[in-house]
């Protein structure tokens, strides 16, 4: 592989709640990852910090060392905290744990205690962290609403203590979540909470004129920050349109940039991941060379047709001609809930398969879906398996289904990705979105909604103005009629037209959406803002 090294090196810490695969809840964890890896690779200095919760396994971590206990503020007391240092996924990792109560408990978030208060002691922790050892990194990058007090803390505070050099840059991942904040709330991390009650620095905008004691941590992350960067540069114009931050966006327009996220390519690789019955590859050169390799795709659909007992019996029945649609994302309101149950109907209308890999968070979500699992997994073409987390999978009742027993949610995503020869998206908003890239990394041609990151990565196939881009099917609005349209679209290429059928396969898996290819974008952005030694 060509790795490029930069040649005007930086230090940059990542001061962060998650991190794949230590304390990963979202794409969060994986962004954080990807980026500060291939940030690594370039040749920069890279630490990531984050709270050391009590559900992160330590083998996990290699060299893991106590490295000193110091004290940072906390409701007027000097909290004493203990750091750590560690190597994940070859990064060099400050784990940050208090004495206290804060970040205890089984699970990243949803701890018994006030997660708007631990995270404000995090981030204070954090600088004070630096502020101790004296060290003075070009960036911090900070992420979501969760370390968005660390700006105001560092411009208000630690840049009048000891910590000249860092400048701020703030990624945001989702402006769903805003980090709501009462002002006495702030006054807990040493910061007067009333200060901040403006228009132009943090109160919350849904509020300004009637309720000045709520603050939004987010957006006092934006204020502050030197640089906010969110994760696609649709969704960055898409919230510069609407969205209850959209006025403190436009103030900020000229700090504010939209940069697509990278998928990690050395776990999405068809070409040598662990989890496939059969390694694939885009690259036609070494299909010609590798007999098994060509039919490598067609085994994982046929693996995963036989283990989800998808393929009946009959003399009639030709697996290859069926597509194979998967949908692979949390059952939330954001993701189309009500276009997913459409296309359990319709692709079955339609001949095709559907298999739906998901959880719902919401209990009313998740006995709908559980009713749908019910009613459609009798069927020979629709399987819904409702588990995001490690365990083994509900048996479905067909002789071969023994074949999945014990896998993870994780270990058949990789599967399904592989067999699939459709992986939808149809989401109502999606900043970035992960599955789509995954998928056609994988040789799954995506059918997503034009919205946010989706409408940056996936170009329609009938598209005449850029056919050079087109790589799969995309509909805009959000009722049914748009994405059946572009599901039927796409089931009429696959079947009526199975040579450009292939090339759009060969297409989509030689794109590049890996950090390799965005981590530069991101570079230029720490150093337009970063002060450079005299
Ligand atoms: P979001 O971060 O909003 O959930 P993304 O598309 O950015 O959406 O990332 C979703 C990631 O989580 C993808 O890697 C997808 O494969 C994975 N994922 C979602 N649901 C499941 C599930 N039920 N089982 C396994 N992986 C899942």
């Amino acid at each position: 592989i060509d790795i490029q090294k930069d040649s005007d090196l930086m230090h940059i810490v990542h001061v962060t709640a998650e991190m794949a695969p230590i304390a990963k809840v979202g794409g969060l964890g994986d962004v954080v990852t990807g980026l500060a890896r291939a940030c690594l690779t370039r040749g920069h200095k890279v630490d990531v910090f984050i709270p050391f919760y009590e559900c992160i396994k330590k083998q996990h971590i290699n060299g893991l060392a106590f490295i000193s206990t110091y004290k940072s503020y906390h409701e007027g007391n000097w909290v004493p905290t203990n750091v750590y240092q560690g190597v994940v996924s070859g990064i060099n990792v400050v784990f940050i744990e208090p004495s206290n109560h804060f970040f205890k408990g089984s699970n990243v978030y949803g701890g018994s205690y006030n997660e708007l208060e631990a995270y404000l002691f995090f981030s204070r922790a954090s600088l004070e962290w630096l502020q101790v050892t004296a060290t003075q990194p070009d960036i911090i990058h900070v992420h979501e609403w969760q370390t968005g007090g660390l700006p105001l803390l560092y411009w208000d505070m630690y840049h009048y203590l000891s910590l000249k050099k860092p400048r701020i840059v703030l990624t945001i991942h989702n402006m769903e979540h805003y980090g709501e904040c009462g002002q006495e709330q702030l006054g807990k991390c040493g910061l007067d909470g009333s200060l901040y009650a403006t228009a132009e620095k943090a109160v919350d905008d849904r509020t300004i004129g009637h309720n000045p004691e709520r603050l939004s941590l987010l957006k006092g992350g934006i204020v502050y920050s030197n640089v906010v960067v969110t994760v696609s540069p649709t969704y960055l114009k898409e919230t510069l349109c609407s969205g209850w931050l959209a006025g403190t966006l436009i103030r900020h327009r000229d700090k504010y940039l939209g940069i697509l996220n990278g998928i990690d390519t050395a776990m999405w690789n068809p070409a040598t991941d662990v989890f496939l019955p059969a390694k694939f590859d885009g690259n036609s050169s070494v299909h010609k060379i590798v007999a098994n390799r060509v039919e490598g795709k067609k085994i994982c659909k046929h693996f995963v047709q036989r283990g989800l007992g998808l393929a009946p019996e009959g003399p009639d029945y030709d697996p290859d001609n069926v597509p194979l649609v998967v949908c692979i994302t949390r059952l939330v309101a954001q993701k189309g809930l009500h276009l997913i149950t459409n296309a359990i109907n319709y692709v079955k209308e339609l001949g095709g398969q559907l298999v739906i890999l998901g959880k719902a968070p919401d209990a009313r979500v998740e006995r709908e879906f559980e009713g749908l699992a019910k009613l459609h997994n009798k069927d020979s073409s629709i399987r819904i398996l409702l588990m995001y987390s490690i365990g083994a999978i509900p048996p479905i009742k067909q002789p071969t289904s023994l074949l999945w027993c014990g896998l993870c949610s994780e270990e058949l995503s990789h599967m399904l990705y592989a067999a699939a020869d459709i992986v939808l998206v149809p989401s109502i908003y999606e900043p970035c979105g992960l599955a789509q890239m995954i998928g056609m990394r994988y040789g799954a041609v995506p059918v997503v909604r034009k919205t946010g990151g989706l409408a940056d990565t996936v170009f329609d196939m009938d598209d005449q103005l850029q056919p050079e881009l087109a790589n799969g099917f995309v509909f805009e609005g959000i009722d049914e009629g748009s994405f059946i349209w572009a599901l039927d679209r796409a089931f009429a290429y696959y079947r009526g037209k199975p040579n450009e059928w292939k090339d759009i396969v060969r297409k989509v898996m030689q794109m590049d959406n890996s950090w390799n290819n965005t981590a530069g974008k991101y570079i230029d952005v720490y150093n337009s803002v970063r002060v450079r030694d005299q």
